[in-house]
This record gives structure tokens, C-alpha cells and sequence, in this order.
């Protein structure tokens, strides 16, 4: 199996989705070539720290137009 996430072939994927679940579940790094996210960036060919999604303060209120 490769090293990298990104050279993981489409027979890996298929054959390793736990491992992939693993390595992909709450990613804090992603790929500046391939696009792919993992939890580190150890299996990431060109590893970049993802930026931090912005916390929402509270719900937000969608106006659907009721009133
Ligand atoms: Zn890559």
C-alpha cells in the first residue's frame, strides 16, 4: 500500500476504508496537490494545515419569508 494518501491507488481505496476512515476523520491537514484531507500530514504529499472552520456563534436563523 502507498505511503501517502495520495497515491493510494482506486484498489487500496477499495480494499481499506476503515484505514482511509482513520486517516480522514476529523482531517486537520489537507493536500495543496491533490486536494485530499487527513488527520496528519504525514500521509499527505504536499500537507497543508487546513484552515479552522469559523465558529458560528449561535444558530443561525434562516428568513424563510414567513411574516
Ligand atoms: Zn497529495
Amino acid at each position: 500500500m502507498s505511503k501517502t494518501l495520495c497515491d493510494w491507488s482506486k484498489h487500496d481505496i477499495e480494499r481499506h476504508p476503515e484505514k482511509l476512515a482513520e486517516l480522514v476523520l476529523e482531517p486537520h491537514f489537507y493536500c495543496r496537490k491533490c486536494a485530499r484531507a487527513a488527520n496528519t500530514s504525514k500521509v499527505l504529499c504536499k500537507p497543508r494545515k487546513l484552515p479552522k472552520k469559523e465558529e458560528s456563534t449561535g444558530p443561525v436563523i434562516e428568513n424563510d419569508g414567513a411574516e
